[in-house]
């Protein structure tokens, strides 16, 4: 099974792209995608669709910088029947640095329930695999994982294998991120359970985005768990995600 571990919906008009929970399900549908994380800030949109829609499942976009984050993350995680499976964090877009004090009760949430985070990473100033590292160091056990896993830029890319080499619950996760080869290498470094697919959609194209795993050299039963079986353990441990219809 394909678990893609970053999807968005909604109307993005500074990118040009656009995509419905219809939307979604058919290109889930049309590329073997079973399983999908889906986020917005906007989080009774995600709500609605993720409880209407087998095969779905939230992560809760929280921006620290409002008064009522902590207490909206736990009511959407703790609400009977929740398929919300751990938290976005996008510093960039919402503008404070990963290690901000206002960041930490977020995490204390997410340890308490053994659920991850996954947090934008490959741009200045505030969303730097090092930067990112400083919250990692002082929260070892939650697993993080790094959104694009340093996107377009060689040195971030470089640090951000490097940020998951040194702390063993860090996740690189390869959205967005250009070069097959290091998806070979990350998994070479941090070993075959640590790297996981996503796609970024609809910022970036399912095909495009399943292709690059493909041709990145690493042997069949490996891909099998970059695509799908790592991401599974990691936001859903021993239970069987539901699969779109
Ligand atoms: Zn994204």
């Amino acid at each position: 099974m394909v678990l893609d571990s970053h999807m968005h919906v909604g109307d993005f008009p500074y990118f040009g792209v656009s995509i419905d929970r219809d939307g979604l399900v058919a290109t889930m549908r049309e590329h073997g995608v079973a399983t999908g994380m889906v986020f917005h800030p906007d989080h009774q949109l995600v709500r609605d669709i993720i409880g209407r829609t087998p095969g779905l499942y939230g992560l809760v976009w929280v921006n620290p910088r409002m008064p009522d984050a902590v207490t909206t993350l736990v009511d959407l995680l703790d609400e009977p029947g929740s398929r919300f499976r751990g938290v976005k964090l996008h510093p960039l877009l919402d503008g404070y640095h990963p290690d901000d004090p206002m960041v930490h009760p977020v995490m204390e949430v997410l340890r308490e329930r053994r659920l991850p985070v996954l947090i934008h990473c490959g741009h200045p100033i505030f969303s730097l695999p090092w930067s990112i590292e400083e919250l990692i160091r002082r929260f070892p056990d939650v697993s993080v994982i790094l959104g694009h896993m340093g996107h377009g830029n060689i040195v971030y890319i470089n640090a951000s294998i490097d940020v998951a080499a040194r702390n063993p619950r860090v996740y690189l996760e390869t959205s967005g991120m250009p070069m097959h080869s290091k998806i070979r290498e990350a998994v070479e470094r941090v070993g075959p359970d640590r790297v996981l697919f996503g796609s970024d959609a609809p910022f970036h194209h399912l095909s495009v985005e399943l292709a690059k795993v493909r041709v990145s050299g690493l042997p069949d039963p490996v891909t099998d768990a970059v695509l799908g079986e790592n991401g599974q353990r990691l936001f859903f441990g021993a239970m069987t995600p539901d699969v779109v219809g």
